[in-house]
C-alpha cells in the first residue's frame, strides 16, 4: 500500500571544504552551494547548551566578550558519514553540525525564508 507521499532526495554534501578562518563551504550533490560564515556556525551550534533545548535558555555573552579572539575552528572530526562536529578556538566542542543542519541554515538568498525562490 504506497500512499502517495513527497519522498525529498537525499540531501547530501558531494563535497566539503573547511578552512579553520574563514569558514565552511559545500557543494550539494542536487548542484546548490553554501557558504557558511564563523560567527554564523558558531551562533547555529545545534548542541543542547546553544540551541537550549532542555529548557536551558542560550548562555548569554560572555563576561569576557571583548577578550573574545577571532573566531576560528580547531578541529574537525567527521561523526559517521552524517555530520561533523567542530571544536571552536573558544573551547566549546559539543556542537554536532548533521548535512542536514548545514542544509537547513543555508544562508544563500535561495535558501533563506522569505528568499526569492519559492520551492
Ligand atoms: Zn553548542
Ligand atoms: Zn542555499
Amino acid at each position: 500500500m504506497s500512499e502517495n507521499q513527497p519522498n525529498p532526495p537525499a540531501i547530501e554534501p558531494e563535497h566539503i571544504a573547511i578552512s579553520r578562518s574563514s569558514g565552511v563551504k559545500i557543494d550539494w550533490r542536487d548542484g546548490h552551494h553554501s557558504h557558511y560564515e564563523l560567527q554564523y556556525l558558531r551562533d547555529r551550534c545545534p548542541c543542547a547548551t546553544c540551541s537550549g533545548a532542555h529548557g536551558t535558555p542560550p548562555s548569554p555573552a560572555s563576561p569576557f566578550a571583548l577578550y573574545k579572539p577571532a573566531l576560528k575552528i580547531e578541529t574537525v572530526e567527521p561523526v559517521g558519514n552524517y555530520a561533523i562536529r567542530i571544536k571552536w578556538n573558544d573551547g566549546h566542542s559539543s556542537g554536532i553540525y548533521s548535512h542536514e543542519h548545514f542544509r537547513l541554515i543555508c544562508p544563500c538568498e535561495e535558501c533563506k525564508p522569505g528568499g526569492t525562490r519559492a520551492v
